[in-house]
């Protein structure tokens, strides 16, 4: 203890006790259950209040300590992995500053400048355990020595090699990551499920691949960077360089944007560029890695119980930005769920300029306790969805008031509901104006019945003209009723009666899509179309025989039985039939034995100048094959549009056959 400290021992014992309590609470949330209840930077801020009070005092520590542990206990229901080699954590830095004194104390020991910069992937650590050359076991970190044993979901990720291009035993570490865009889905349909949103794309991929059912995983497009080995012996690299250049020769996805440096000038470059590339990138990283290049190195320096002593994570400051909450509105989405939202000032944030923030549900809004007039910190989570992180106690109007959560339907007026203790409050009246609207929008779009030309505003404007009421209304509009919305004239009247009309004749599966139904996506509704045939087989199917296709599952089942229960929903399929609306599946059967394509995997690359990737995909589906999206050596086809990448490359390396457009269209047209 310093004699000059402001605090006892005994004080610093208890406000460390006060943080060890706090800290572990949050990483229970963070790394248990994938939701923590506060940012980052709150934790972060807490955990460097404690490494302070523990330098002053290194009597204080305990084993129970945050900064004595990697990661939390692991959950039970998964089964136990050891690792034999832990799997640590990485020290932080949050200024350049602090990354020039961890760099220069290593120069004075003797160690040459010399590092390999990567970024810090926003992911969840992750081992794979590979027997001569085979995949035969992953896992999660865990706590370090123990993790989750997640074997079966991990097969589930294409960027996986489940064989390796040498017969070798080895064990690869590295990053399971979301991409940006499988995040923002997920979240939305989340949402409207009445399920509480992932914080960030670290969480989502933890939450993701800590599932009992590895069905679950593969749905959830998640993709790896590999970036270590647990044992050096097992490599031949010499540096953390080679090191990486080796693991993408044995077959592993290596995020390609590491480089070595050899001078503070090329750092700060390397950092300079990817805080300003971030948000470009299609993953999120949250810092740089900055690594002691040769890996001999890594052996003599060690590691503390935590963390190795020859690298070092340089986090970026999280972007903010402070505006005023003018308003909040509560939306009602498709399937009833009632959203607030923040109308705040629009401000800069990140590169874009942010004027709403979701505030999830009423108990988000409760426990953050945003009232108008608020100033607030944004943020963007996982660099993309903008966020309030707080309000700003001191800038907070004297007047304000708690803001009251609605207990009636925005839209029609009935009392809100909570669903089987669900978060979200939910109108659950069937003929709801807003339900019916959103309904609507979602059965013109492009994978359900694609009425070019009936988007969100000429839907709204239909609805509030009361010219229709449900989507079978859409077939009653006439010439006339249409020369009544704002801006439209003879042409896109006509454009848009020739476009409800066009869509009678799709195939059933865009019909059983644009229904709307709870759970059914494009693809389960195709599978279902190709089992089924017809709308009347469907509508009369058990849950358990709809269970039965293709392994669907009893939640879309029960779904769709409950759906088709309803007198609504038996009236609404009677008027579209009388509309002339076509009930019947139109493509090929399941899959046709005898087809070229049937079972074959094929990767489509590059853009195609005249049919849509997904009308492609459909048509090689509905034929048997199975469309992938990275080549490898099981891939039996690629085709080939403008300005091919990487897979074209590897296509070519491969030898695996390719084929251009044209090709596909001639090919398309015998077999139809
Ligand atoms: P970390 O995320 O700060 O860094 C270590 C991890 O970085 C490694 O385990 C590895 O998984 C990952 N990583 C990504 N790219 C890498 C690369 N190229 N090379 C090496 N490693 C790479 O440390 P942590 O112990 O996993 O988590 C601690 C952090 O988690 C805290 O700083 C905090 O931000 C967050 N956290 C938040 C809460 C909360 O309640 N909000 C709670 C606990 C932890």
């Amino acid at each position: 203890m310093k004699s000059d400290h402001p605090l006892t021992q005994l004080e610093a014992d208890e406000q460390a006790e006060v943080l060890r309590n706090k800290l572990n609470k949050w990483a229970n949330e963070y790394y248990v259950h994938d939701q923590p209840s506060v940012e980052d930077s709150v934790y972060d801020q807490a955990y460097q209040e404690l490494v302070n009070l523990e330098t002053d005092f290194p009597e204080i520590i305990t084993p129970e300590s945050p900064t004595q542990k990697v990661g939390d206990q692991t959950l039970s229901v998964l089964s136990k992995v050891t690792h034999t080699i832990p799997m640590l954590s990485l020290g932080d830095v949050f200024s350049k500053t602090e990354l020039y004194e961890f760099i220069n104390h290593l120069t004075k020991d003797g160690y040459p400048y010399d590092y390999n910069c990567e970024l810090k992937i926003d992911g969840l650590a992750i081992s794979l355990r590979y027997e001569k050359g085979k995949f035969v076991q992953g896992s999660t970190r865990g706590n370090g020595r123990i993790g989750e044993d997640i074997t079966k979901n991990l097969e589930t990720i294409k960027s996986i090699p489940k064989k390796l291009s040498k017969p070798i035993d080895i064990e690869v570490r590295g990053e399971c990551y979301m991409p940006k865009s499988s995040f923002a889905e997920l979240n939305e349909a989340r949402q409207d499920n009445g399920e509480a949103p992932f914080a960030n794309p670290r969480n989502a991929a933890a939450g993701s691949l800590r599932q009992l059912d590895p069905k679950v995983t593969a749905k959830r497009k998640l993709s790896t960077f590999m970036y270590n080995v647990a044992d050096y012996s097992q490599v031949e690299a010499t540096t953390q360089t080679e090191l990486l250049q080796e693991l993408a020769e044995l077959g592993f996805n290596v995020n390609p944007e590491f480089r070595p440096v050899n001078s503070v000038d090329e750092l700060n470059q390397y950092l300079d560029e990817f805080e300003t590339r971030r948000d470009d990138l299609s993953y999120g990283i949250d810092g740089i890695v900055v690594k002691l290049n040769p890996l001999t190195d890594h052996g003599t320096l060690g590691a503390t119980v935590k963390v190795p002593r020859w690298a070092i994570a340089y986090k970026f400051a999280p972007e903010e930005a402070e505006t005023i909450v003018n308003d909040i509105e509560w939306t009602v989405g498709r399937t009833g769920v009632v959203t607030p939202t923040a109308v705040m000032d629009p401000v800069i944030l990140a590169g874009t300029t942010v004027a709403r923030a979701s505030l999830h549900n009423p108990d988000y809004l409760i426990q953050k306790d945003i009232r108008l007039g608020d100033t607030v910190k944004l943020h963007k989570a996982g660099d993309i969805i903008p966020e309030i992180s707080e309000y700003i106690p001191s800038k907070r109007p004297k007047d304000s008031q708690s803001y009251p959560i609605i207990t009636h339907c925005p839209s029609c007026d009935s009392k809100l509901v909570h669903l089987d203790g669900e978060i979200a409050l939910r109108c659950i009246n069937p003929m709801c104006p807003a339900q019916l609207s959103e309904g609507l929008t979602h059965y013109a779009s492009r994978d359900a019945m694609n009425i070019d030309g009936l988007g969100p505003k000429i839907v709204a404007q239909l609805f509030e003209k009361q010219l229709v009421n449900d989507v079978a209304g859409l077939y009653n509009l006439t010439f006339d009723e249409l020369l009544t919305l704002d801006k439209f004239g003879e042409k896109s009247a006509n454009n848009l009666l020739a476009a409800i009309d066009n869509s009678k004749a799709n195939s059933l599966e865009r019909l059983i899509y644009g229904l709307g139904i709870r759970h059914v996506g494009a693809k389960a509704a195709r599978l279902i179309a190709q089992k089924v045939n017809d709308m009347d087989t469907l509508m009369q199917a058990t849950s358990e025989e709809i269970a039965q296709i293709n392994s669907l599952g009893l939640v879309i089942a029960d779904s769709i039985s409950t759906y088709f229960a309803t007198e609504q929903a038996k009236k609404l399929i009677q008027q579209l039939k009388a509309a002339g609306v076509n009930m019947k599946y139109l493509g090929k059967s399941s899959t046709p034995s005898n087809s070229f394509f049937t079972d074959k995997r094929i990767v489509l690359t590059g853009k195609l100048a005249d049919l849509s990737r997904s009308q492609v995909s459909e048509w090689l589906e509905n034929q048997g094959a199975k469309v992938s999206s990275s080549v490898s050596k099981k891939t039996d086809l690629v085709i080939v549009g403008e300005d091919p990448g990487s897979k074209y490359d590897k296509a070519l390396e491969l030898s695996i056959e390719i084929w251009d457009e044209s090709h596909l269209k001639q090919v398309m047209q015998q077999e139809n």
